[in-house]
């Protein structure tokens, strides 16, 4: 089973993909991860991708595009990938649509995460991640139980720089320029249902797991 998750940044979809991949037995593919991890190690595509994300532009299509495909040759997704993040242009949606084509594989549902600006905003302010695994907290709705430390790996959980309100302005600017776009690629599909994040966490997860009943 391959699946999309799409939405504005800090609906919630990076929590509820860790959560629904893990229950499926999904590779988990999150393209800010990837990005972030080659930064991290210092790779070319790192180097190339830092200023687009500082700024809270989007990196370009190409970059993330040859990272998926990369990230699909792993043993893990062979049998079904869950895509967080990615695609955020209509053109990653058809690059993405060739990449599993290649592979013998399609896009089997789209779930499109929504909450009021206010919302989402709230929750951006108030995540803090971890760098070492990607596990996000939220400082009020998922406190971590180890003060100021990751549950699952005890790393340092630190607030992305790109999560600061003056970038958040624009990177919700570039979702409503860029990656709406995509919601319209997948819509006429019949694989696209529409998700209300504005709810809590538990809530949200059963309704994406009672979505997905039957596929497989
Ligand atoms: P995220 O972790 O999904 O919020 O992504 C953080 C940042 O990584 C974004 O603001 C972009 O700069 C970059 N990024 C992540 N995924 C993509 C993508 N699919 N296309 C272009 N840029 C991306």
């Amino acid at each position: 089973m391959n699946l999309v998750f799409l939405g504005p940044p800090g609906v919630g979809k990076g929590t509820q993909a860790a959560t629904v991949a893990a229950a499926l037995n999904l590779a988990h593919i999150s393209t800010g991860d990837l990005l972030r991890a080659a930064i991290a190690a210092g790779t070319k595509t790192g180097l190339e991708a830092r200023a687009s994300m500082d700024a809270g532009r989007l990196v370009p299509d190409e970059v993330v595009n040859r990272l998926v495909r990369e990230r699909l040759q792993e043993k893990d997704a062979a049998g079904g990938a869950l895509f967080d993040g990615y695609p955020r242009t209509p053109a990653q949606a058809q690059a993405l649509d060739g990449i599993l084509r290649d592979l013998g594989r399609r896009v089997d549902r789209v779930l499109d995460f929504q909450a009021p600006d206010a919302v989402v905003v709230e929750r951006i302010g108030g995540r803090r991640t971890c760098p070492r695994c990607s596990a996000a907290y939220h400082v009020t709705w998922a406190p971590s139980r180890r003060d100021g430390e990751c549950e699952k790996c005890g790393g340092k959980l630190e607030q992305r720089s790109d999560d600061r309100p003056e970038t958040v302005k624009h990177r919700l600017e570039v979702y409503r320029r860029d990656t709406r776009g995509v919601s319209e690629h997948y819509r006429s599909s019949g694989t696209y249902v529409m998700i209300a994040a504005d709810r809590e966490i538990a809530a949200v997860t059963a309704d994406v797991l009672e979505q997905l009943k039957g596929l497989k």
